[in-house]
């Protein structure tokens, strides 16, 4: 079993005195921020001319300064940008600016692992990824609590980087919960996995085959939706909270068996061939070529033709409708 630390194991003193600069205000940018001026440390928010988030970081208390000015002020620069964005921004406005002997620090591996970012060798550079959405960061520190984290240390330039990342996660909370360390590759390559084949990819292709597999047999496409798609969230949510044999004991034994017995046939042999085929293009690279082509050189046409074309299945099409039923979610489908 992987080693978990928590508050009573780190060394608050490598962080306490230093001056944090948080590289945009998003979802894991102002949990960090704020989280880490709660925990006492000096907070700096760098954000580019004319960013929308500049007034939302000013009115939560923080101060905010260009990103190369709030860079060349800190001992620890976290880069809380989109993926996409970081190694354009790093180029420009962050390499430039980094402190010999300070730290940089990022909340996923991409970049790192896939050679978009190269850091100098004088400085230290980490990964704290919190398992879980910056609103849950933030929400659960002010309860007191926190969300658990992954930690890695990429280089250890100053030979205390290890305390330095495992500090960084007591200020955001994620030591009163418990943190686990891994690699920048390991993080990457198992995040990118898990979205790809399982929890984006696997099931939105899982709940559309199914729901065609309905219509295409003469079924209503709404009472398709409602068996193949709305009631995916109570089973999910049962297996969250007390495993797959919770669900298990909530459903019918009828379905219990179904489970048992349809479920290898559906998801076959074949899939996880097909699964070890993606992990193989994750690591070797072919995926992360394929994404930064499209980004750099495609300007996302591929990528935006494919969102339109999904948006735009019978699935959804009769979700939107039939969620139109159910107030109680506050009409929160996408617009755009
Ligand atoms: P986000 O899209 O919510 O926030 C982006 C922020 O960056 C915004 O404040 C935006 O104004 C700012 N920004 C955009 N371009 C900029 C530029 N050129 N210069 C300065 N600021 C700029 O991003 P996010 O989802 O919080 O993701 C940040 C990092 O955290 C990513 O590495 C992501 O993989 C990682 N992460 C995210 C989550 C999550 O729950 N969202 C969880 C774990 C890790
Ligand atoms: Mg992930
Ligand atoms: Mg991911
Ligand atoms: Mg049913
Ligand atoms: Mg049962
Ligand atoms: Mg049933």
């Amino acid at each position: 079993m992987a080693k978990v630390y928590y508050d009573k194991d780190v060394n608050w003193d490598v962080l306490k005195d230093k001056k944090v600069a948080v590289i945009g205000y998003g979802s894991q940018g102002h949990a960090h921020a704020l989280n880490l001026k709660e925990s006492g440390v000096s907070v700096v928010v760098g954000l580019y001319e004319g960013s929308k988030s500049a007034a939302k970081a000013e009115a939560d208390g923080l101060p905010v300064a260009s990103v190369a000015q709030a860079v060349a002020a800190a001992d620890v620069t976290m880069v809380l940008i989109p993926d996409e964005k970081q190694a354009a921004v790093y180029q420009t406005e962050i390499a430039p600016h980094l402190k010999p002997n300070s730290a940089l620090a990022f909340a996923h591996g991409f970049n790192v692992h896939f050679k978009q970012i190269v850091p100098p060798e004088n400085v230290d550079v980490f990964m704290v990824a919190p398992k879980g959405p910056g609103h849950l960061v933030r929400r659960t520190f002010v309860e007191g609590g926190g969300v658990p984290d992954v930690f890695a240390v990429e280089q250890d330039a100053s030979g205390q980087c290890f305390d330095l990342a495992l500090a960084y996660t007591r200020g955001i909370g994620g030591t009163r919960a418990g943190v686990l360390q891994t690699t920048f590759r390991e993080e990457t390559e198992t995040d990118l996995f898990g979205e790809q084949a399982v929890l984006c990819g696997g099931i939105c292709q899982l709940i559309t085959n199914g729901f065609e597999t309905l219509c295409e047999a003469g079924y209503q496409p709404e009472i398709a939706y409602f068996e193949t798609f709305h009631e995916m969230k109570l089973i999910v949510d049962l297996m969250y909270e007390g495993g797959m044999a919770k669900m298990r004991h909530s459903i019918s034994d009828t379905a219990e068996y179904g489970d048992y017995t349809a479920g290898k046939k559906v998801v076959t042999e074949d899939t996880k061939k097909a699964m070890k085929k993606v992990l193989a293009d994750i690591q070797d690279g072919t995926f992360a070529k394929e994404w930064l082509l499209e980004n750099n050189a495609g300007g996302r046409a591929h990528f935006l033709a494919m969102r339109r074309q999904h948006a735009e299945h019978p699935v959804e099409v009769v979700g939107a409708e039939l969620r139109k039923m159910m107030p109680w979610l506050h009409n929160n489908d996408q617009k755009d």
